[in-house]
């Protein structure tokens, strides 16, 4: 039987997003990095190993999440996997355009690493490499399987924007013979490259999918994907007026943690100052005020208080100025599994 559920925030679990290096071999048209506000510095195994420690005394289950820029481009990243697993993280997971350099296939092992995720942008080569780069669509591919082969499990994340909306269709059947476990799709958020004057254009269009868009199309293509096995998550996006909206920088534990020792609770701060932690001296401390923990505290009408001031296309008025949907946290999911 197929449910779906929303994916309830809870402080009990904790997310360690860790961007290692912000370097890539990529150069995505949306890429949410900005080096300008994450830095551009490869974090030195032990500021890695430091770093890591100060998540691992938390009493709560964690899940690691190693990303970049390109993590495997970091030499040092089977090490670091070896120290997580060593230090009791409950799931270990890496990010990757699917390049898997320093041949790290051969180096980790599926018990060590319970995801290798990879990025794909299109279900045809020609949408995925306009958005991510020549060849990228084959790389992944042969990517997926060649980690498969060696026995990891493997996930797909699908950044769906006007672009390559047309194609998710296409996915159920694509995506069943891939030998993936578990389907992410996000939807195109306005940060770093993305945010920047022409990128949140292509060819006249908005890169931005309009709400009766979204919700005409995923819900019902995640439905088809999960029907072969695969489990499905996709972001809520839209609620009604009615609906209770939360704040996961309030009732969930998540840390985006970048080379420059910017922490954050919420990615749509992260084009800004706006961190509510920073290491220093490998310390875990408080940034200086005023940071995102000041906006999470702001109650409106339109639900999510970032979105309102980064991306407020993606909201609409009645003609009493009275919001007709509030947007979800971006953290909010919906999952589908067997
Ligand atoms: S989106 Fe990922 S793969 Fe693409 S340029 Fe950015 S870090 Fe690299
Ligand atoms: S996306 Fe919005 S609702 Fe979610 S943590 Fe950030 S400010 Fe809060």
């Amino acid at each position: 039987m197929i449910r779906t559920k929303t994916v309830a925030f809870t402080k009990s679990s904790t997310n360690i997003f860790f961007h290692i290096l912000t370097k890539c071999n990529l150069k995505c048209r949306h890429c949410y990095i900005n080096p300008g506000q994450h830095g551009e510095n490869t974090l030195p195994l032990p500021v890695i190993t430091a770093w890591l420690e100060t998540f691992a005394r938390d009493s709560n289950s964690k899940n690691l999440i190693f990303l970049g820029g390109e993590p495997t481009l970091h030499p040092d990243l089977p090490a670091a996997v070896e120290y997580a697993r060593n230090l009791g993280f409950d799931s270990i997971t890496i990010d990757t355009n699917g390049y898997l350099f320093h041949d790290i296939l051969s180096k980790v092992t599926p018990n060590a690493v319970d995801y290798f995720s990879f990025s794909l942008d299109g279900a045809t080569r020609q949408t995925n490499d306009r958005i991510r780069g020549a060849g990228s669509f084959d790389t992944c591919m042969a990517g997926i399987r060649r980690a498969n082969l060696k026995g990891f499990a493997t996930s797909l994340i699908y950044t769906v924007s006007s672009v390559n909306i047309h194609e998710v269709d296409m996915l159920p059947t694509f995506l069943k013979d891939t030998g993936i476990d578990r389907f992410f799709m996000q939807i195109i958020g306005l940060r770093g490259r993305s945010a920047k004057g022409s990128q949140t254009w292509v060819q006249d269009q908005k890169l931005q999918v309009a709400k009766s868009q979204w919700l005409d199309i995923i819900p019902r293509v995640a439905r088809r994907i999960a029907e072969s096995g695969i489990t499905v998550t996709y972001p809520k996006v839209f609620l009604d007026l009615a609906d209770n909206f939360e704040c996961a920088g309030l009732v969930a534990d998540n840390y985006f943690v970048f080379p420059n020792g910017r922490v954050y609770r919420c990615p749509l701060c992260e084009d800004y100052a706006l961190h509510s932690l920073i290491f220093k001296n490998n310390q875990l401390v408080p940034a200086q005020k005023i940071n995102e923990n000041d906006l999470f505290q702001l109650k409106i009408a339109e639900g999510c208080v970032m979105n309102k001031l980064i991306q407020p296309d993606n909201l609409s008025y009645d003609s009493a100025g009275k919001p007709e949907y509030k947007i979800a946290c971006c953290l909010l999911k919906e999952e589908i599994i067997i």
